[in-house]
């Protein structure tokens, strides 16, 4: 069971790539139903986080705990399964595929074969582009469509968690707003979810409690609405 109401936590992990460390004991809690984000510079260790919590690396130290349960050594594909879910960064779509064989991709966890249907007409309701492009390569598709692509198919794989690595990146400023009102309407509905940024402004204005990370280690963390107002914060990433 839960603790404390958080569903997701990471305890002193430190992770990184054969001798080169890239986290130190890092801590970080997803209280449930939140939006949590983790911004800082490029290179710091972001996605090398993403990647130890859904087991795509393994940590040298520390721990991931998810509904109270300790599932530092479990494979991806069980974490996944489980429903911690990750919408990678750079999208890693298949792009000789069409988007709705994407999103069927999406749906290999059992919970998510078996509500396979309702699942998809809530992600084409929630995306009507990809509706109408549903028998479209998705390679062939702006990367603003694309990144709506890669989190729909993260849907479709039903999460209790999802972490999405890099939402903004590289998209047009309307896009951006597009899909962060996505992100809202998914809290709304009492998802819990992780948003890791560069754009560090958008994601305190949209999360509720924030992560600052910065070589490799967690420099501050709080509420989002206190961290936007830190001197330090708003120099170094704001821009104020
Ligand atoms: P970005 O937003 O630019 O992706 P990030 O904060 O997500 O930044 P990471 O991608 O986690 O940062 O990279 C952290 C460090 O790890 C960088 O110095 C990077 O060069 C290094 N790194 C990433 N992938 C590998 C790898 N496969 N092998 C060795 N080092 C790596």
């Amino acid at each position: 069971m839960a603790t404390n109401g958080s569903v997701l936590e990471i305890k002193n992990v430190s992770s990184g790539y054969g001798e080169v460390q890239i986290l130190w004991d890092v801590s970080l809690k997803l209280e449930r139903g939140k939006l949590t984000s983790l911004v800082g510079a490029n290179g710091v260790g972001k996605t090398t986080l993403m990647r130890t919590v859904v087991g795509l690396l393994k940590p040298s130290k520390g721990q991931v705990n998810f509904n109270g349960t300790d599932v530092t050594r479990l494979s991806a594909h069980a974490k996944a399964a489980q429903g911690l879910v990750l919408v990678p960064e750079g999208r890693q779509l298949f792009t000789d595929m069409t988007v709705f064989e994407n999103l069927e991709m999406g749906a290999f966890t059992g919970r998510a074969k078996e509500n396979y249907k309702q699942n998809l007409d809530r992600v084409f309701e929630m995306f009507p582009r990809l509706k109408e492009r549903r028998d479209q390569k998705s390679g062939t598709m702006s990367g603003g469509e694309q990144q709506m692509l890669a989190v729909a198919r993260g849907l479709m794989a039903q999460p209790e968690v999802l972490m999405i690595d890099e939402l903004s990146l590289g998209l047009a400023p309307f896009l951006v707003l597009d899909l962060f009102e996505i992100l809202r309407r998914l809290k709304n509905e009492g998802l819990t979810m992780l948003l890791v940024e560069q754009n560090v402004q958008m994601a305190l204005a949209v999360s509720d409690y924030a992560y600052v990370l910065n070589e490799g280690q967690v420099e501050l963390e709080g509420p989002s609405r206190e961290v936007a107002k830190n001197e330090d914060v708003r120099k170094a990433y704001l821009g104020i």
